[in-house]
């Protein structure tokens, strides 16, 4: 399975954060950071834009590290993806 694709389904090499990451690009950590934070109704600032993706080792954005449940479900029951 594709080390990139998220437990959820989402592909993290074509977000955001992970191209910005990825590319080291404060320009668009600035734009994601104001998009997400006028689409989530949450202050998220661009210094918040860091990501290496859902199932890969290294940093992730917080929201998919620690809130997102679908991840949390996976991990605890030892699968690659929600769909097994
Ligand atoms: S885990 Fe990271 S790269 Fe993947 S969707 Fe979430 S924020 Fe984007």
């Amino acid at each position: 399975m594709k080390e990139l694709l998220a437990f959820c389904g989402l592909d993290c090499e074509q977000c955001d954060a992970y191209i910005a990451t990825a590319n080291n690009d404060d320009a668009l950590r600035e734009k994601t950071a104001k998009a997400w934070s006028e689409l989530y109704n949450s202050p998220i600032k661009p210094e918040h834009i860091n990501c290496e993706g859902c199932r890969a080792d290294g940093v992730k954005l917080i929201y998919c590290e620690k809130y997102c449940e679908i991840r949390q479900c996976a991990l605890k029951k030892n699968m690659n993806n929600c769909g097994e």
